[in-house]
């Protein structure tokens, strides 16, 4: 709607809301994922405590359902941290807002995240544009991929984590937006794994180490549960302890790709904003 509205008809949207609803919609339209700290510290700055945040974005989401956007908060799988995100609920085909992608990128996309969840969310870069291990519908040119890439990332649906070493390669993970923006996708896939305490599907986490259950847990889910000390035990049936140091190792092998040599722990994923 913002992209395609007159200005007209935008001009006349904004001035129906109050002044703070205005900016705050605004505000998530510049920057449509913030950490929870960011949102509340931007928000605060706008409205100087004269309302709460709860009030004034469920007055927002009123307004705007009906162009399929709503403000959400969600957790990251990765690090398990709370963000609130501007999402559409229109699937990854109209995630573009002012860039097209067409049906063969879209494709690629499509495939791409599949092959993510496949390598429990870490994918490396040149995996990911690796068009031969691509279907023919899905294959683009080597510019094109790297164009959809940069701007899969300026939306904040997937992240480029850097290498941290000349031996290892850069990984593409789902951001927190797109978590929620793909989740349709996410959901169909034979290979989404559910958490088991939580039920929602666990891009990034702990799998557990009994061979055989393969039982998954998000880093959240493990920190919620482990709170007051105890072990953290898988579901009725396996029992065995969730043991942080050993998994994140495991995670880290998960990571690996051709043999590299990665340490990566989710827990710290740069957070870029
Ligand atoms: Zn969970
Ligand atoms: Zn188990």
């Amino acid at each position: 709607f913002f992209f395609s509205a007159t200005p007209r008809e935008a001009f006349c949207f904004f001035r129906e809301m109050e002044a703070i609803q205005r900016q705050t919609l605004q505000l998530f339209m510049a920057k449509p994922c913030m950490s929870s700290e960011e949102a509340k510290a931007q928000f605060q700055t706008i409205s100087r405590g004269r309302v709460s945040f709860e009030n004034t974005k469920d007055a927002i989401n009123e307004r705007i359902r009906g162009m399929k956007l709503e403000i959400r908060r969600t957790t990251w799988d990765l690090n398990g941290e709370t963000y609130w995100v501007l999402a559409t609920s229109r699937g990854i085909e109209n995630v573009d807002i002012g860039t097209t992608l067409d049906p063969k990128e879209i494709s690629f996309v499509k495939h791409m995240i599949q092959k993510i969840i496949k390598k429990n969310g870490k994918l490396t870069v040149p995996a990911a544009l690796a068009m031969s291990d691509y279907p023919k519908d899905a294959r683009i040119s080597s510019q094109a991929s790297q164009q959809v890439l940069r701007y899969l990332q300026h939306e904040k649906i997937l992240y480029v984590k850097e290498k941290k070493n000349k031996k290892s390669k850069d990984l593409v993970v789902i951001g927190p937006r797109g978590q929620l923006e793909i989740f349709d996708i996410i959901n169909g896939d034979e290979n989404a794994t559910k958490c088991f305490v939580c039920s929602h599907h666990c891009v990034y986490g702990y799998t557990c180490s009994n061979a055989g259950c393969g039982k998954r847990l998000h880093l959240h889910c493990f920190q919620r549960l482990g709170r007051s000390g105890r072990d953290v035990k898988c579901s009725q049936g396996c029992r065995e302890v969730f043991a942080p140091k050993e998994l994140q190792n495991e995670n880290a092998a998960e990571g690996d790709e051709g043999g590299s040599d990665e340490e990566e722990e989710p827990e710290d994923m740069d957070e870029e904003q």
